[in-house]
This record gives structure tokens, sequence and C-alpha cells, in this order.
């Protein structure tokens, strides 16, 4: 497959396999064909040997260097696209972060900055999953993953997570949401945290001891 460019290109000699020179439409090149165009694994490289910069060249014959890449024939590398977001909120409702899921698959957390979104959290308080919604709660359900959490909660039920999954399990998560059931609640304010871990294998991180709910139909998120 031969780059796009050689069609908009000056004086244009094949100089060997998948190698070609031709008239660089960035500068005055009447004399030597100072370019040299290479395709490499979809990619067409430019050089000039007077020095232009190779967005000056792709612009001079009205391309991007976005185009460089998108070779017809050869399948563009996908970029990752955000498939879902889960809010984080402390126990007054503040959002204070974000996990985002990708596709392909992965994870990623952004903090709200005032205008838009900074994909930074180093120093923002981690709270678990659906934390403003447990005052009150008689039964607070723990499954791995948002997907799961938001879906019991679909069902009428009390779901949380924690961020990044079992291996995000922080110590101070279970405290969290003991003391904001307490506060919903102030005659079980002495009552003990009734959590139960639900999910394959529960594998919970770091908490211990809650009996296993019967969740049905649960799948990892
Ligand atoms: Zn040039």
């Amino acid at each position: 497959m031969k780059p796009a460019i050689l069609d908009r290109l000056r004086g244009v000699q094949k100089a060997g396999p998948d190698k070609w020179l031709a008239f660089c439409p960035a500068h005055p090149d009447q004399k030597r064909r100072s370019l040299s165009v290479a395709q490499t694994g979809g990619k067409t490289l430019l050089h000039c040997f007077v020095g232009c910069a190779s967005d000056a060249i792709v612009a001079a014959v009205r391309m991007t260097l976005a185009d460089l890449f998108s070779e017809p024939g050869v399948p563009p590398t996908p970029s990752p696209q955000i498939i879902a977001t889960y809010d984080y909120h402390d126990e007054r409702g503040t959002l204070l972060f974000q996990v985002c899921r990708l596709e392909p698959k992965d994870f990623r957390m952004r903090r709200p900055d005032g205008a838009g979104w900074t994909w930074n959290v180093k120093d923002v308080r981690r709270v678990v999953h659906r934390l403003h919604e447990l005052a009150e709660a008689e039964r607070v359900y723990l499954v791995e993953g948002e997907k799961d959490a938001d879906r019991l909660v679909s069902l009428g039920l009390r779901a949380t997570t924690s961020p990044g999954g079992a291996k995000g399990w922080r110590r101070d998560y279970a405290e969290q949401i003991a003391r904001a059931r307490r506060r919903g609640d102030p005659r079980s304010r002495r009552a003990r945290p009734r959590l139960r871990a639900a999910g394959r294998g529960g594998s919970s991180g770091g908490w211990r001891g809650g009996a296993r709910a019967h969740a049905p139909g649960l799948g990892r998120a």
C-alpha cells in the first residue's frame, strides 16, 4: 500500500522497498529531491534533508499528521473510549471523583476541577461508592465493582463497592460505611454495622467476617 501523500507530491521516485523520494512541498525544492517518504507498519515517515518539520510538510499538501497514521488497508489502533462512569460522593453528596471504565477494558479515575476533569486523584479523599446513600441503611451489600453495586441498588437494596476493586480496599472503608449508617439513624448510634459481602468468591480484599449474601446472577463488572 502506497502512502496517500505520494499522490500530492511532485517528482516522486521510488528509492527502495516502501521508500520514495520527492520534492519537498514545504521549502523551495527545485533541483534535488529533498523529501524522503517511507512506509513502515501502517505509518508514513517523512524526512526533509533541508530540515522541514513533518507538520509543515503535510500542511503544505493540505494533510494532517493524523493522515500519516491512517493509511488505507491498515486498521487504526483503537483509542480508549469511556463506556461507563461511576460517581463517588462524600457523605453530603458532594462529588469527589469518578471512576471511568474504558474500552479496551481499563479503569481510570478523575476528579472534577470546576471546568471539567483532571485525570489525577492523588490528593482526593477516597470513599466507597454511593457513600451518601448509605444513611439509615439497615443492611449494606458490599460487592466487587460499581456495576454490581448499581444493579443491587436498582433492585431497591443498598450497596457499595470500593474504587479500584478488591485490590483497592482500604481499612477505613468499613468504618466509613458504619459511620454513614449511624449518622442516618441516631437510635442506632451504638449498633454494630451489618455489612454483607456479596459477589463471586467473596474476594473483598480487607473485609473479613461478612456473611455471604445470596446475589444470584451477579457477574464481575
Ligand atoms: Zn523541506
